[in-house]
């Protein structure tokens, strides 16, 4: 992975080596910190990059810092203006991944939310693929238990949250698979390590609520509404028993890292007929043309980075 030029540090943009924390900073110790992932798809033949529903995910940013009891005196529309600013600082021409962080910044000792500082920084970086094997991948139910919105919310990306998603994707991959899927305390299927689950029975989707300690990931809900407008494919949203997987017709893993994800084997048996299926097939190459600006009905998921200033130099 590349090292990004620039970053969005302390209110203004500086060079990415000065973008630096001290050891003692309190998120770096307690993980009190949330994070966001999002994606900019560049169109070669409109050469322009669209950012994907900024909107949504720096709503759900500011309401994972609202949990830590964060002010970032910022809304999800300010946020995307800087995101735009930073983006085109670097005049990226390429796919590109945008990580915003939020953190306790203060340098002491003593875990609490509260009487701390909050920062919030910003990188763009040229991004590819998450996962290698995005068309046939294997995954595993993990041994570990998601964690509980009573112990950390999972609705919220934060930063310590995420020792749960290292343990479950280290064990899986060092034991051969591409990712695990993950139960929650009752026993039902809640997600992927850093991804939403879907299952395909008998052409409907079904993914679990969002009361199964899921992030209520934005992939998931820009999936439900284009397999719903361009399949006339309906998801019901309901618990899963960990055997339905074994016997589901499809199986895909979506998220804004790793896009859609299709899962061919789950524990040594093949889903459905062991290739990807029709339905994610299909989700697969919509997504790629709704990321890309290249569906009219949904361009309001796209914000194009370099449309004004386009219309400024015309000007
Ligand atoms: N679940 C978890 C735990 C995640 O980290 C992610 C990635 N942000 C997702 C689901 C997918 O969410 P999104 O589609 O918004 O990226």
């Amino acid at each position: 992975m590349s090292i990004p030029p620039h970053a969005y540090f302390q209110g203004k943009i500086v060079p990415y080596a000065e973008a630096k924390i001290s050891v003692l900073t309190h998120g770096f110790n307690y993980g009190t910190a949330v994070f966001g992932g999002l994606r900019a798809y560049w169109n070669a033949e409109k050469e322009e990059l669209y950012l994907f529903r900024p909107i949504d995910h720096y709503r759900r940013f500011l309401n994972s810092a609202k949990l830590l009891r964060m002010e970032l005196n910022h809304t999800p529309e300010s946020l995307t203006q800087v995101t735009v600013d930073l983006i085109r600082q670097d005049n990226y021409r390429q796919d590109i991944y945008i990580r915003p962080i939020a953190y306790k910044a203060d340098e002491v000792i003593g875990v609490r939310l509260h009487d701390l500082r909050d920062e919030l920084a910003i990188v763009a970086l040229p991004f590819e693929r998450y996962l290698k094997n995005d068309t046939n991948a294997h995954v595993t139910f993990s041994a570990w238990r998601r964690i509980d919105d009573n112990a950390i919310p999972a609705r919220g990306k934060i930063s310590g949250a995420y020792i749960n998603s290292a343990f479950i994707k280290t064990d899986a991959v060092l034991a051969g698979y591409d990712e695990a899927l993950v139960l929650t305390q009752e026993g039902h299927v809640s997600e992927g390590s850093a991804m939403n689950v879907f299952m395909v029975k008998d052409g409907t989707l079904i993914t679990p609520p969002i009361t199964e300690n899921i992030l209520e990931g934005i992939t998931r809900r820009a999936v439900i509404e284009l397999a719903q407008g361009e399949l006339g494919v309906i998801t019901q949203e309901r618990p899963i028993d960990r055997t339905e997987v074994y016997l589901c017709d499809e199986l895909f893993l979506t998220g804004s890292a790793a896009q859609i994800v299709a899962v061919t084997r789950i524990d040594h048996r093949p889903v459905g007929s062991g290739v990807m299926g029709p339905i994610t097939a299909a989700l697969r190459e919509a997504f790629e043309k709704a990321i890309r600006g290249c569906l009219p009905k949904y361009r309001h998921w796209n914000t194009p980075v370099y449309l004004s200033e386009r219309i400024a130099q015309r000007n």
